[in-house]
């Protein structure tokens, strides 16, 4: 199978490993340059992304992977993941960076704290049917999608939580605790046909 990173400097990256090994690919913990240039696809997880944005560029993996996404390599990014795959952060504090890639702008806990987490069903066309069981645990929300990104997933109110462009997709919440593994073989769709 394909050689998928699992950024590993904070965040619940162990459940994301868990679930890309039962769908048989090959894990590589990301949290150094040269792991950086071993994989054939991403997932970044949940976490904080103010913290994932400071030890990625202290422990230099921030530079290479922005290179690495511009050359198109498939990234998967889930609530603190998608914050560091949007080109625009929405009242980006103390200079906070994110590595880019979506043509889209986000908000951070646009849902509320920890204590209004919350899950939905959500229909997710390219996934087909049942709706995706999806847990909202401070997640950001794409308040503008641009040209080159496509919604994925919107919640009844109209509010896009899951968007993707080319090899990258972004969800605001987390499919990894639910036991839907469907976003995570989507996204194993797109590593395989990048290296076939
Ligand atoms: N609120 C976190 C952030 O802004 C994301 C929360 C999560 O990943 N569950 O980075």
């Amino acid at each position: 199978g394909p050689t998928v990173g699992v950024l590993a400097l904070q965040g619940d990256f162990r459940e994301h490993a868990r679930v890309l090994a039962g769908l048989g690919a090959r894990i590589v913990l990301v949290r150094r340059p040269e792991e950086v240039d071993a994989i054939d696809g991403l997932v970044i997880p949940g976490g904080e992304s103010t913290v994932m944005d400071k030890l990625s560029r202290a422990f230099g993996v921030a530079d290479p992977l922005r290179r690495r996404i511009a050359e198109g390599l498939p990234v998967y990014g889930t609530c603190a993941g998608l914050i560091m795959l949007a080109d625009t952060l929405h009242d980006a504090i103390d200079g906070q960076q994110t590595f880019g890639g979506l043509d889209i702008v986000v908000r951070r806990n646009a849902f509320g704290s920890q204590n209004q987490s919350f899950e939905v069903d959500l229909d997710v066309p390219v996934l087909g049917e049942p709706p995706v069981r999806a847990a909202f645990i401070r997640g950001p929300v794409v308040e503008s999608v641009g040209p080159r990104a496509r919604p994925l997933a919107a919640l009844a109110d109209g509010r896009v939580v899951a968007v993707e462009q080319d090899g990258l997709i972004g969800t605001s919440f987390h499919p990894e605790i639910l036991g839907d593994h469907r976003f995570h073989e989507y996204f194993l769709g797109k590593v395989r046909a990048r290296i076939a």
